[in-house]
């Protein structure tokens, strides 16, 4: 079946009639004479000539927008404009039809919207083609980018039974007959008859596994499916998406700043350099997305420059007690006009309140660092202050925060004493506390949401547009 050439390797070559195959799907057919063959490899379809006298009626009806074939011919310079080479067929094979009656998508703009209802055969159009190869080429170098720097690819457990992380609702996971559960003497639903003899979850993140694994390899990083039930129906929140943490020893909260910072600016230096093409179609989309706008709104550089403009500058270091004070000395805050007022040191701050600081005042990313220990989890190190703790979180423009990480408490004592006040069984976690017993040492990490990467680098505004299959609320199709 194969021996066929990639389409985008074809449009670079240059044509001496030489002959070629290519398979692909019908994008459109034209005059009875010309169909625009998409495989996938690129968004510019591969022109097919096709001797309409010389092809049998038949054939020439099932060459329909969504068909599959095979094409033969030879490569020729087009004189057509848009390519340089075109196919002139030989042989044309229909080796799938599609019935144009039913075939949902048709040669036009369709809405995101739509296409989302169709996510099955949305990876056919020009928008999405781009978005999931620009997807891959950045998993691909998130890879590379922890393999040049020595750390080492941990697979941390999807199912787990440590529900201490206190990152976000669980999925419960279970076999249990759930119409009728067995019971405890107490009346409730008695776990250690199921499956692992105890309740578990769907992973909300890996890196108290992590740590483990960084207090013998030095550096680590994960890269793997994370579950969270939160009833958050926001355009920047999955059910189930992607994570990226690496975990460093012996590094503190800059070192891991450094590294964010460093990590991002090469995955966006990535995509420019090798999905140039994918990046300028999508550049152009959000171009005239943006026309849509009134003039106030629309944003003033484009995807390219925005991704140049995020390897240009260096990210600005800002305290939370330093944000605090922007936002309620703001204009905007003092005009009212944030849904949530900034009055007092404490607050979490709202994604609102974060875009305030990229988009308006700081213009460029963000990184905000030693947030109160009220608002932030048992396991980040507590500044000298007693009220703050070395957390940071990376704040993008359109995203909001697209990192979050901290350096982490290495003494055991400290590290007791703040889960005993949040009410965390030091029981429940002992195989965490083994490592500050035994060899404990300075480190830091953070998580980056892969999706939220993703949406920034296409600029498309919804995460439900850069996952295959997006899992949200009340919504779980394919
Ligand atoms: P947010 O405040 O945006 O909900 P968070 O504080 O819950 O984020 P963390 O627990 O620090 O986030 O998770 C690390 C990273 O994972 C975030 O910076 C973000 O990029 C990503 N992330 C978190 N929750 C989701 C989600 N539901 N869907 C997609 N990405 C997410
Ligand atoms: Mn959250």
């Amino acid at each position: 079946m194969r021996a066929g050439q990639k389409i985008k390797e074809i449009l670079k070559t240059s044509p001496t009639g030489q002959l070629v195959t290519v398979m692909g799907w019908v994008r459109t057919f034209r005059n009875n004479q010309f169909i625009a063959l998409n495989d996938g490899s690129t968004n510019n379809n591969l022109q097919i000539v096709v001797d309409f006298a010389a092809t049998p009626e038949i054939t020439l009806k099932r060459i329909t927008t969504g068909a599959a074939l095979r094409a033969t011919g030879t490569l020729i310079a087009s004189l057509g404009k848009g390519q340089t080479v075109e196919l002139k067929a030989d042989t044309i094979e229909i080796v799938g039809d599609s019935d144009p009656e039913k075939y949902p998508l048709q040669p036009k703009k369709h809405s995101l919207e739509f296409l989302r209802e169709i996510a099955h055969l949305r990876f056919r159009t020009n928008t999405f083609g781009a978005v999931f190869r620009l997807r891959n080429s950045l998993a691909f170098a998130v890879h590379t980018f922890f393999n040049e720097r020595g750390f080492v690819y941990m697979h941390t457990p999807i199912i787990t039974s440590s529900d201490a992380e206190g990152a976000g609702e669980m999925f419960r996971v279970t076999n249990l007959d759930i119409t009728n559960p067995p019971k405890d003497s107490e009346g409730q639903i008695d776990y250690k008859q199921d499956f692992f003899g105890k309740s578990t979850n769907l992973t909300v993140s890996g890196q108290l596994e992590g740590e483990l694994a960084a207090m013998a390899f030095s550096d680590i990083y994960t890269f793997g499916p994370t579950f969270r039930a939160e009833n958050s129906n926001t355009a920047r929140h999955l059910a189930e998406f992607w994570m990226i943490e690496p975990e460093m020893a012996f590094c503190d909260i800059h070192d891991n700043m450094n590294l964010a910072e460093e990590m991002l600016q090469y995955l966006i230096a990535h995509v420019l350099q090798n999905n140039k093409e994918d990046l300028e179609f999508l550049s152009n989309r959000l171009e005239e997305e943006e026309k849509q706008k009134p003039q106030n709104e629309r944003s003033e550089l484009s995807l390219l420059h925005k991704l140049q403009f995020c390897l240009d500058n260096k990210f600005e270091r800002v305290t939370y007690s330093q944000a605090i004070e922007i936002l309620r000395e703001s204009n905007h805050n003092k005009k009212k006009k944030f849904q949530y007022l900034v009055d007092k040191w404490g607050v979490d701050l709202q994604s609102e309140h974060e875009r305030y600081l990229v988009e308006k005042h700081f213009k460029k990313p963000v990184i905000l660092i030693d947030y109160p220990k009220e608002i932030k989890s048992f396991y980040m190190r507590q500044n000298e202050d007693g009220k703050t703790v070395a957390a940071m979180d990376i704040l993008f423009p359109g995203i909001g925060e697209i990192v979050g990480g901290s350096q982490r408490e290495e003494r055991l004592d400290k590290l007791e004493l703040r889960m005993k006040e949040m009410g965390i069984p030091a029981e429940d976690l002992s195989w965490y506390l083994d490592t500050r017993r035994f060899g404990s040492c300075p480190h830091a990490g953070f998580g980056l949401g892969f999706e939220r990467l993703v949406l920034f680098v296409t600029g498309m505004t919804n995460i439900r547009d850069v996952i295959p299959f997006p899992r949200t609320p009340k919504n779980c199709e394919f």
